[in-house]
């Protein structure tokens, strides 16, 4: 009941993000939602380009259904000329403008220290200000990560691989956000951040089961930075695998790993999330061996469909050839090809497996699946 008390006063009208208008970038399973996530995002409250308004606008024109305006608590490069103490303004103007909208809006904050530690967001906190001492001070790095677990926040890492805090780009361990994973301080990490994605930060995710993220951080307008003229060219989202689409269910899922990132053509994610959204997302028809195009009878016609807006890279990894293709194939966005099979027997069934190149599953490691065919 407390805890319940404890959401209602966070998110007080916005606790379900509103269905309406909702877009499908990958099919889910009955019983699941996909829900949109861009979690790391900056305006002018600390060192962004623009209103927090124009965010929700950006995100309804992305249809994105949840953000957060992570300004930074210890940044403020524009406090001469917006000097509002508060900070939870950000937040506030953009909740208050989302209203009825088919978005929300949930409170974060990005902790904002040297490496190491780094950066870290906290979100669905209730207060920013209670990141501040009675001397108006930011907190020391560990009251901080302290504070935002006692108000219920999700907290991953930011840009662990930044190459202003990492020369390398590699990101790595120090014995700081060790304390804070053995204190389950540390919930997520971002593999993926704005433009640049980090194989040894997904290894730090799986050793250490924190949540897989990816955002945009982005600074200026979305369209500057993401949305040019290559279509595919899209900003960095995270998916987040809920029960349905509660605040609630939403952020229990976060906290559960149930989270895969859309990156470029790339799809992130550990193997068990992937694997739900290839079965939805890469379907096979059967024309069976009886059709027009080949005088044969012995020779297997299948449909390969993708129902996502990623393209799909697969490379078939079975026994047979096939008769007007080799053993790689790239289906469009919300498309499908033909192939036909010489499966040198007329057969009921037919397994086809395959390596899914572009869902990737762990460093250097994409993902295997098996499709099971009924020939009709
Ligand atoms: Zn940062
Ligand atoms: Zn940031």
């Amino acid at each position: 009941m407390k805890k319940l008390l404890y959401f209602l006063s966070i998110f007080f009208l916005l606790n379900t993000i509103h269905s309406q208008g909702v877009k499908t970038f990958f099919k889910s399973p009955e019983g699941k939602f996909f829900v949109s996530a861009d979690l790391h995002i900056h305006t002018v409250f600390s060192d962004g380009s623009v209103w927090p308004t124009i965010r929700v606008e950006e995100a309804l024109r992305d249809s994105i259904d949840l953000i957060s305006l992570t300004e930074h608590l210890e940044y403020q490069p524009w406090r001469a000329d917006i000097p509002n103490p508060d900070r939870n303004r950000s937040f506030q103007i953009a909740a208050g403008y989302v209203k009825k909208q088919p978005l929300a809006v949930v409170h974060g904050t990005e902790i904002t220290k040297g490496m190491p530690p780094g950066h870290f967001n906290a979100i669905f906190i209730n207060d920013a200000n209670k990141f501040f001492d009675n001397d108006k001070k930011p907190l020391d790095f560990e009251k901080a990560i302290k504070e935002a677990n006692n108000q219920g926040a999700f907290v991953f890492w930011n840009h662990p691989h930044w190459e202003s805090q990492r020369r390398d780009g590699i990101a790595r361990l120090d014995p700081i956000h060790d304390k804070i994973i053995s204190k389950k301080y540390l919930h997520g990490i971002e593999v993926v951040n704005m433009s640049t994605f980090s194989e040894e930060a997904m290894q730090i995710a799986l050793d250490n089961n924190l949540t897989i993220m990816g955002t945009s951080d982005v600074h200026v307008l979305i369209d500057w930075d993401f949305n040019n003229e290559r279509e595919s060219f899209h900003r960095p989202l995270t998916f987040i695998i809920s029960e349905n689409r509660t605040i609630k269910s939403t952020r229990d899922a976060l906290f559960n790993q149930k989270t895969f990132v859309w990156f470029h053509d790339l799809i992130i994610g550990k193997e068990e999330n992937l694997k739900m959204v290839v079965n939805e997302n890469f379907s096979i028809k059967s024309h069976g061996y009886d059709f027009d195009r080949y005088n044969s009878k012995q020779i297997l016609k299948l449909e390969l469909i993708n129902h996502s807006v990623a393209p799909l890279k697969i490379k078939y990894v079975g026994e047979y050839n096939f008769h007007t293709e080799f053993n790689f194939f790239e289906i469009k966005p919300k498309s499908k090809i033909e192939v036909y099979l010489k499966t040198l027997k007329v057969l009921d069934t037919v397994e086809l497996p395959f390596e899914i190149l572009n869902y990737v599953i762990a460093p250097k490691t994409n993902l295997s699946i098996l499709k099971n065919i009924s020939v009709k």
